[in-house]
């Protein structure tokens, strides 16, 4: 397939992308490292009439220190830049879900701010942005900047918060002590590798998960869209086991079903993904 005729742009700078978007045109799309992006258009599930390509814009690009010890990474940093760089392994559910994103073609040319602003409710990224409590970055001409925090970022299936005129910058982890012990688990489906059931725990408090007095959940692929499991977090926190409060993780969600997963094995998948992931961050505390 061959995607619908468009018109092409590229930008050197993030200001001049902010302005070839300013009108605000939904038929205008920035085009990042098109992983998601071109497949649509070639399928033509997507038919945009004018492309902003801001994948040359180094500004976007690399991941820096930030004091306290959190990282901001470019919007346009690859999973295969993440991949190579030490700091990340500060972050486990991040440093767990980049190997499992795609192939390494995928992760060569796919981008961070990119697979964020997709909105897949599969997307592996969701469950750690979540989990870690990212903070995104965004600018647009007209408005300026803002940052938004992961749980408020996503607004259903492809779907975002962000305006049509407005971009994603960067991608900020808070200090490390806040996220010291996390890690992200996936039950992926078998042909394509995005997961069936993802889910991401970020804890604080006791090394061994004997108390608990932090607990962030970030789950995707099982609901509509990603989400954050707070009820379960305030059950852990209160004192109740991990497992036991788990099992109501996709409790009150629209779990989605498929040919690949109805919707009782991608509940109960969810629950085990969870559990796993809890005994993963509780093996990374101390
Ligand atoms: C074969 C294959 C396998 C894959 N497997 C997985 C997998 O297992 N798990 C998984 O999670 N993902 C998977 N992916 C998806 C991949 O991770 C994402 O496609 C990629 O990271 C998206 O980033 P991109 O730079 O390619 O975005 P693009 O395709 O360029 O853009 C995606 C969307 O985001 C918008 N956008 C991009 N950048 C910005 C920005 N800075 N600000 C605002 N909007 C922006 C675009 O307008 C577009 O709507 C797979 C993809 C392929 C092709």
């Amino acid at each position: 397939m061959t995607p619908a005729a468009f018109a092409y742009s590229r930008a050197a700078t993030v200001d001049e992308a902010l302005d070839l978007i300013a009108a605000g045109d939904p038929a205008t799309r920035v085009l990042a490292g098109g992983q998601s992006l071109i497949p649509l258009m070639k399928l033509r599930l997507a038919r945009p009439e004018r492309l902003v390509d801001v994948g040359r814009i180094g500004e976007l690009r690399g991941i820096r220190d930030l004091s306290g010890g959190g990282l901001a990474v470019g919007a346009l940093t690859t999973w295969a830049a993440l991949l190579e760089d030490p700091r990340v392994t500060r972050y486990g559910a991040l440093a767990d879900v980049l190997p499992v994103i795609g192939d390494v073609q995928v992760r060569n040319r796919g981008t961070i701010g990119g697979s964020l602003a997709h909105a897949d409710p599969a997307s592996d990224i969701a469950a750690p942005a979540l989990a870690l409590e990212m903070e995104l970055v965004a600018r647009s001409a007209a408005r300026g900047e803002r940052t938004i925090a992961a749980a408020d970022f996503f607004a259903g299936a492809f779907a975002t918060v962000l305006g049509p005129d407005e971009m994603l910058l960067e991608v900020r982890l808070l200090g490390a002590g806040r996220s010291a012990a996390s890690a992200y688990v996936a039950l992926p489906q078998p042909a394509s590798g995005y997961p069936i059931a993802g889910v991401a725990v970020s804890l604080t408090g006791t090394p061994g998960g004997a108390a608990t007095t932090g607990c962030v959940i970030g789950v995707t692929g099982v609901g509509e869209q990603q989400y954050r499991a707070y009820d379960v977090e305030r059950s852990v926190v209160a004192g109740t086991p991990f497992a036991d409060a788990a099992k109501t993780i996709a409790a009150g969600q629209r779990v989605a079903s498929d040919i690949h997963a109805d919707r009782d094995y991608r509940a109960a998948m969810a629950v085990v993904m969870a559990r796993r992931a809890f005994d993963a961050a509780v093996a990374r505390q101390g």
